[in-house]
């Protein structure tokens, strides 16, 4: 890792997004930058891989252990502009022009996830879906800021009521880094980002008490594991109190982008909700590191069933070998890979897109060649309110004289009597 230079500037903190306060005392930013260690105080182990220790040792010098594992302050330290981005990388002449103000959805990237894209190429994959390019810009046909067309199935602020059975809860519009491709940008890009007051979730969690046809809860936003400890345990608990509600999901790309979030004290405070499930979004092999993968382990222990969503983008991970090896890296730390989505067409995208036939090689690359637990669905959430519609490679050929005709993965085929 090739040193830029050492001292941070102020413009790399962000307090206000935080919904409490920073704690008092511990590291601080000095007039010059540089980060201090005046008064940490120790918090619980939380590995640290040779990759964070390097960048870590580098660009924020003096800053200790429990500070750089306190996901409160990887917030307050995040990177929010290409300015503060040039002292940890080499942009380029593409990204060193860009004005950030024409941009959709603003920059914001951890220390701990900046330290996976420094050094790297700008084609590595993940800085493709952390810093913005001119492609960005660039509007394509079928583009729109709100593609699945969540804003009509909203009767409550925070409440998406789509399907008959089940709820989008979306409780912030803060995350801990904005992903370029983001199908909610329109509403995570927001200057005055949507957090939820308490008059706001107990309304949307009334509305929950009152349809009782609502089986399922799906708090998202925005990033739910943004919030406190407090907040979070605030909105199960109302949750569990309902009895209707049979399972309550929580999607998430804090175990990639800021993994200490997952504290002891978060996991043994949601596993006293379960039946609890969790959806994690990965992106690219290269997120498993020793922190995501201790933070997967420990809500894995918590017995919490998790899935991961994936969107398949074109020069991050739309290669059979890359996504095959996410899938296996997935599975070690108990992680099903759940859904692969093709890309939402939000404006600015059409760079990130493939083809579905690559999604469908995928998909054929896997079926046969891997563990079943290790393939996804492959969906296309379908523009205007469609819902997820599979995508399969053809194995049924057809029906010839009362049986079906069926393909296999070595591209075989079978009869196999149909009977009707
Ligand atoms: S974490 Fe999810 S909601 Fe947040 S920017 Fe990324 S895709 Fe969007």
């Amino acid at each position: 890792m090739k040193p830029k230079n050492t001292l941070l500037s102020k413009s790399t903190c962000m307090q206000e997004d935080l919904d409490e306060p920073p704690p008092t005392g511990g590291a601080g930013l000095l007039s010059n930058g540089l980060a201090t260690t005046t008064t940490s105080k120790p918090t619980e182990y939380f590995p640290l891989s040779e990759q964070s220790s390097q960048f870590r040792s580098i660009y924020f010098p003096g800053v200790p252990n429990d500070k750089w594992s306190d996901w409160k302050w990887q917030v307050r330290n995040s990177f929010t502009s290409f300015d503060s981005l040039e002292k940890v990388l080499t942009l380029t002449d593409d990204e060193r022009g860009f004005k950030e103000q024409s941009l959709n959805l603003p920059i914001r990237v951890t220390p701990y996830y900046a330290a996976l894209i420094a050094g790297q190429q700008n084609l590595q994959p993940l800085r493709k879906t952390m810093l913005p390019t001119m492609d960005e810009l660039v509007m394509s046909p079928g583009e729109e800021s709100d593609p699945l067309g969540e804003e009509h199935d909203s009767p409550v602020p925070l409440i998406i009521h789509r399907y008959p059975d089940r709820v989008l809860f979306l409780v912030t519009g803060f995350c801990s880094a904005f992903c370029r491709y983001c199908t909610r940008s329109h509403m995570v890009s927001k200057k005055d980002k949507m957090h939820a007051g308490t008059p706001q979730i107990d309304r949307a969690i009334n509305y929950i008490r009152q349809h009782t046809e609502i089986r399922d809860v799906i708090i998202s936003g925005g990033d739910p594991l943004t919030l406190s400890d407090e907040r979070i345990e605030y909105l199960l608990n109302g949750l569990r109190s309902i009895d209707h509600v049979e399972m309550i999901r929580l999607g998430t790309k804090v175990p990639a982008v800021l993994p200490m979030r997952i504290t002891q004290k978060l996991v043994d405070m949601l596993k006293k909700y379960h039946p609890l499930f969790m959806s994690l979004h990965f992106t690219h092999p290269d997120e498993l590191t020793p922190e995501t993968r201790e933070a997967c382990i420990r809500l894995a222990d918590a017995g919490i069933p998790l899935g991961s969503q994936t969107v398949l983008l074109k020069g991050v991970n739309d290669d059979s070998e890359v996504y095959r090896k996410l899938t296996h890296e997935l599975l070690k730390v108990r992680v099903k890979p759940y859904y692969l989505y093709q890309c939402d067409p939000i404006p600015g995208s059409a760079h990130f897109r493939t083809s579905v036939a690559k999604g469908l090689e995928i998909i054929k690359n896997l079926r046969g060649f891997t563990s079943g637990y290790a393939i996804p669905h492959y969906v296309i959430d379908a523009p205007g309110g469609g819902g997820k519609i599979p995508l399969l490679p053809e194995y049924l050929v057809g029906n010839e004289n009362g049986e079906v005709v069926l393909r296999n993965y070595e591209d075989k085929l079978f009869r196999y009597p149909d009977y009707t």
